[in-house]
């Protein structure tokens, strides 16, 4: 079976487990920190907090910028549940953007009127937009900020599929997804079919210290031992706000100092693949009815989405590809069209989530895959579309 994604384990991987396994310290300790610390420098961003999950990281996010029931979330239609129902679990009111119908990204010329209808017609103590930096493309943050300073909104960049991206500018200075240039934070997942395993974790990252601070203590039930009465007694701590246990063991965080570390030589890999998908594409009758994404620079690859004209065709396309071994998904399903939120929207209202969302399949890439592999998968299009 060749699977859309999936983790890569090495030896050194193992080691560093069973290191910290052996060591008095289980539960989030020094390894933490020092994943916090490869995952501050990797990103270029001055504080970063690792959390349980990348939805926890999304919470930690939210919650700290002051999201509560009075508050508004706009999310692009196109994403994972996660980065909406972090919103939700606050309270918050969720509103959808429709996306670009050529890259899934949340259109600015949508946002932009949500934006004016939300001043105008809402009464909110706190409004946010989430971007996503959907498949490893990086969103455009520094116009969506332009959007998010001019309604007086805060901006978090869900960049779960993008680390390791970065927007090159004229004079080739790169800035990186997730370095919160332009954003209040931002939040990665190290979910097994992301970038950096973990098995399951997350890390908020700001350059904004009252942010990290308030992030770090909401992490772990809303106590702190930053207190003057903490200082003669080191057993002292207080708890000033409802918080939760969302903390990363060091054994998960031992994982993902190893797997951080080669961040740079799988996005490397991933590379590879998608200029030799992009080559296999253009040169055979595929481009007739796949629209073949462009390899852009700084693009994280961690999903290869192909397109097809009709939703019918690329629903037989997973049929035969799981025939012959190759799983392969779909990224993703609206939220509005999902039971939970249905009712209060209209399918007709996204038209560029529906275009999206009807042609989009998402083939393997990951940097485990092999050259055999690789063409089992050309070779499986090929004979689709024959
Ligand atoms: C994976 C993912 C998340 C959630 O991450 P978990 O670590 O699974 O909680 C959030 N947003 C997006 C876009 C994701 O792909």
């Amino acid at each position: 079976m060749i699977p859309y994604s999936k983790q890569s384990i090495k030896d050194v991987d193992l080691e560093a487990v069973s290191e910290v396994l052996k060591s008095p310290w289980l539960t989030q300790g020094p390894k933490v920190s020092e994943f916090e610390k490869h995952l501050s420098e990797t990103f270029q961003v001055k504080e970063a907090v690792a959390c349980s999950s990348g939805t926890a990281a999304l919470q930690l996010a939210y919650a700290s910028l002051g999201v509560n029931s009075d508050s508004i979330g706009i999310v692009p239609s196109v994403t994972f549940a996660a980065t909406a129902n972090a919103f939700r679990y606050l309270g918050a009111k969720v509103l959808f953007c429709d996306v670009n119908p050529d890259d899934g990204i949340i259109s600015l010329s949508s946002l932009e009127e949500m934006l004016i209808h939300v001043r105008k017609n809402c009464k909110l103590n706190i409004g946010v937009i989430s971007a996503v930096s959907l498949a490893g493309k990086p969103a455009p943050l520094a116009k969506i900020n332009e959007l998010a300073k001019k309604y007086d909104f805060s901006l978090v960049e869900d960049a779960s599929h993008s680390p390791g991206a970065y927007l090159e500018s004229d004079n080739g200075q790169k800035t990186y997804s997730a370095s919160c240039e332009w954003t209040d934070a931002a939040t990665v997942s190290f979910h097994p079919v992301k970038h950096i395993c973990c098995g399951e974790g997350g890390v908020m990252l700001t350059n904004c210290p009252e942010l990290s601070k308030r992030a770090e203590r909401l992490r772990s039930h809303g106590i702190t031992r930053d207190t003057d009465q903490s200082k003669d007694r080191p057993w002292y701590y207080e708890q000033v706000e409802l918080g939760w246990n969302f903390r990363l063991t060091d054994i998960q965080a031992a994982l993902g100092i190893e797997q951080v570390k080669r961040l740079d030589s799988s996005i490397h890999k991933r590379h590879s693949i998608a200029q030799k998908y992009d080559s296999a594409f253009a040169e055979s009758e595929f481009c007739g009815k796949i629209d073949c994404p462009l390899l852009h620079l700084g693009h994280a690859w961690h999903l290869y989405v192909i397109r097809f004209r009709q939703s019918a065709h690329r629903d037989q396309a997973y049929h035969f590809l799981k025939e012959r071994g190759i799983t392969t998904q779909v990224h993703y399903i609206p939220l509005y069209r999902h039971p939970y939120h249905a009712g209060h929207h209209k399918k007709e209202d996204f038209p560029g989530a529906e275009s999206y969302f009807s042609s989009c399949l998402s083939i393997p890439m990951h940097p485990a895959l092999t050259s055999a592999e690789q063409e089992e998968v050309i070779k499986a299009l090929g004979d689709f579309l024959h």
